[in-house]
């Protein structure tokens, strides 16, 4: 890796260089060859173009000719670590492994929010934002205690209100809809959650699975900016690639709008459903790990070995890109445009698509060779760069991980 002094947690002082870096997914009216950025001691870009002439006291990082994207943002993971038993510290699935922003997908429900603040949004370095829980008790026994099992589960004048307190944070509802959280309840939370949804004008995440309820009927419940996740899992009954009516519902609801998220997670991604449909010529809106301590060393590991696997199943490369770039900054109101302009605060990701000739599984055990690796090298957060690289999982018995049986 390049040589620069970096170090976790103290925050950098001056001028950072970053050399010989090529950009995608900046929009079409970005350099397509490689350029340098000056960023300023304010974290703002102060300067780019080929080989600029930089003077004076400055910090470089040389690309060595390696990819640079918008920020990578993960928009489904579970990172309340201490506060519910699957997550992940933020550490672990953030800048070191290339992702500038990270998005929690419910382990917070409004009773438990606060915390959730205080100890992991604030003192993280990266920009963290959450999809809050429809349940009051989000994640806390994750698929132990369920946070939707009736009507009771629901503070609805709270969870308004904690929306409302935590605007700056929560970007959108979260529902898991599956018989194993909600159990015979069907449809009918997800119902409650648009409505609340719609009240505070925010979007709503629903993680579908096995029935009830039905990824059809959610889908007709859903409008344009909501998103939903796990969209190429191989359940059976939650499956688009077994019911063309699905399938065709699901197209015409991608193409008015509704966000299709692949929330890879321990049960919730399928090699098949994701080459099919792609051939079919139905692409996810975003990708995401749905990370969490039950998929991290299974099958999941990382945001850069998600987007290979996409890849390896046919979506284009710059596709692929914009589905951890733009696209998912997009459907949590973050800025999508001027990403690359004097002013804008830095924040990147460097990354290579490397040869590779590694075998990974998806959450259904199937495996798959990946010729390609995107390979992350660099996080820059301002005028900070952190070193970043794929996560190299660890044994389940080892790592001191729940034993990896169903999380849906
Ligand atoms: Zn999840």
């Amino acid at each position: 890796m390049p040589a620069s002094s970096a170090t976790a947690g103290s925050p950098m002082e001056g001028r950072l260089l970053l050399t010989n870096v090529k950009p995608v997914s900046f929009g079409p009216n970005a350099p397509s060859s490689s350029i340098d950025i000056l960023i300023d001691a304010d974290g703002k870009i102060a300067e780019f173009g080929p080989s600029l002439n930089v003077q004076g006291d400055v910090r470089r990082v040389d690309g060595k000719g390696a990819w640079i994207s918008p920020g990578w943002v993960d928009l489904h993971t579970h990172i309340w670590h201490g506060g519910t038993d699957i997550s992940v510290r933020p550490q672990l699935c953030g800048a070191e492994r290339g992702v500038t922003t990270i998005v929690d997908a419910g382990s917070a429900g409004e009773a438990n929010f606060h915390g959730f603040r205080e100890y992991i949004i604030d003192p993280a370095r990266e920009r963290i934002k959450a999809f809050l829980n429809l349940g009051s008790i989000g994640l806390v026994a994750c698929n132990r205690v369920s946070e939707l099992s009736d009507i009771k589960s629901i503070d609805i004048d709270r969870t308004v209100a904690c929306v409302n307190e935590n605007r700056d944070h929560i970007v959108g509802l979260k529902v898991r809809a599956s018989h194993v959280i909600t159990g015979s309840w069907g449809v009918t939370p997800v119902k409650v959650g648009k409505k609340l949804a719609k009240i505070l004008k925010i979007p709503m995440m629903v993680h579908v699975g096995e029935p009830p309820a039905l990824y059809d009927e959610v889908l007709e419940i859903l409008g344009p900016g909501d998103i939903i996740t796990h969209c190429f899992n191989g359940k059976v009954g939650s499956s688009i690639i077994e019911d063309d009516d699905l399938f065709e519902l699901a197209a015409r609801c991608a193409g008015e709008g509704i966000r299709l998220d692949i929330g890879h997670g321990g049960a919730s991604f399928s090699f098949r459903v994701a080459e099919v449909a792609i051939q079919r010529g139905l692409l996810p809106f975003s990708i995401s790990t749905d990370i969490h301590l039950r998929s991290l060393n299974f099958a999941v590991w990382d945001l850069g070995t998600t987007m290979s696997k996409l890849l390896s199943v046919g979506m284009p490369f710059d596709k692929v890109v914009e589905a951890v770039t733009i696209s998912p900054a997009s459907a949590i109101n973050l800025p999508t445009e001027n990403l690359l302009s004097v002013g804008t605060r830095a924040d990147f990701t460097i990354f290579e698509l490397a040869d590779s000739d590694l075998t990974v599984i998806d959450s259904m055990g199937y495996e798959a060779r990946l010729d390609k690796l995107f390979e992350p090298h660099w996080a820059v957060l301002g005028n900070e760069p952190i070193a970043a690289s794929r996560y190299q999982p660890v044994k389940p018995e080892t790592s001191g991980a729940i034993a990896p049986y169903s999380y849906r």
